[in-house]
């Protein structure tokens, strides 16, 4: 694609630190890439064939495209063996597990801050019809106290207008998805949206797992009776039923990313005027 050489970097020129975690395709390391003097996070592939080295490096295709304050930076790609997709950074990782760590720290106003974050990156993939498929606090990266990028667009697919993206593979996380998503593996911007509502759920939730007094098997039948996630106890009841609305059985009743961040921004306006946002 256009701009392709713009992520051609030299592997000279990243210096490879310790590990920080396990990806699907193999160890993550930080680094530094040199010639800007940035840290750097470093996604290996391990048993990199040719077909595993496609679906690997799809992610940094789709990233090439992106340019967002809230979505993971991609830095680079090494494509000769091994392989390696260099990103951006941000120390203080998943925001899952920053959000427990710091649960007796964070205000409500830092929570609805990150939703607004993480609702703008989504509503700038709704401007080119992109759906990210797995949104969750495990995909969200915190760059900095006031500051989280969403990230893992490994699931990630363009869509055209009036379609969908059928999924095939069986790594799908049920308890965030939407019913139309886990009946017919249809996922729209609609289905985004739903999703993004469970992560607001995880969010106000200190990043308890939703539906865990469920397995898996069991969720679709309440969706379909109509049960949905409680409202979390510290979830101001405006946001709650914000999230009731992304939470429409039918897709088209949902609001769209645009409409929500707009909602939000109010409703973070409206109960906490002594922060900008
Ligand atoms: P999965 O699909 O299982 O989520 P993955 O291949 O998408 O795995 P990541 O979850 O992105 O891999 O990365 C694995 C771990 O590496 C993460 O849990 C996170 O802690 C760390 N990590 C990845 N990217 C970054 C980054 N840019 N900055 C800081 N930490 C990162």
């Amino acid at each position: 694609g256009r701009g392709d050489y713009k992520y051609k970097i030299s592997r000279d020129d990243v210096d490879v630190g310790q590990i920080l975690g396990e990806g699907f395709f193999g160890e993550v390391h930080e680094g530094i890439y040199k010639s800007e003097k940035t840290r750097v996070a470093i996604k290996t592939c391990k048993d990199c064939t040719a077909d595993v080295k496609e679906k690997f490096l799809s992610e940094a295709e789709l990233m090439k495209n992106l340019d967002h304050p809230h979505i993971v930076r991609l830095i680079g790609v090494i494509e000769v063996d091994p392989v390696w997709i260099v990103m951006e950074l941000y120390q203080h990782g998943e925001l899952g597990k920053y959000i427990i760590e710091q649960q007796y720290i964070l205000t409500n106003a830092t929570l609805i801050l990150y939703c607004l974050q993480i609702c703008k990156a989504l509503a700038y993939l709704e401007g080119f019809n992109m759906v990210h498929r797995d949104i969750a606090v495990r995909n969200v990266l915190v760059a900095s106290p006031e500051c989280v990028k969403l990230g893992d667009f490994g699931l990630s697919r363009y869509v055209d207008e009036q379609e969908y993206y059928k999924a095939s593979i069986s790594r799908l996380p049920i308890k965030w998805m939407a019913p139309e998503s886990i009946n017919f593996r249809r996922f729209t911007t609609a289905s985004d949206v739903w999703m993004f509502g469970v992560c607001v759920w995880e969010i106000f939730s200190m990043a308890q797992q939703p539906f865990f007094w469920l397995e898996n098997g069991q969720v679709i039948n309440q969706l379909e009776s109509g049960i949905r996630l409680p409202k979390p106890q510290h979830c101001p009841p405006t946001l709650y039923s914000l999230l009731s609305r992304c939470w429409a059985y039918e897709p088209h009743a949902r609001p769209s990313f645009c409409q929500l961040a707009c909602s939000l921004r109010y409703t973070a306006v409206y109960l906490y005027t002594c922060i900008s946002y």
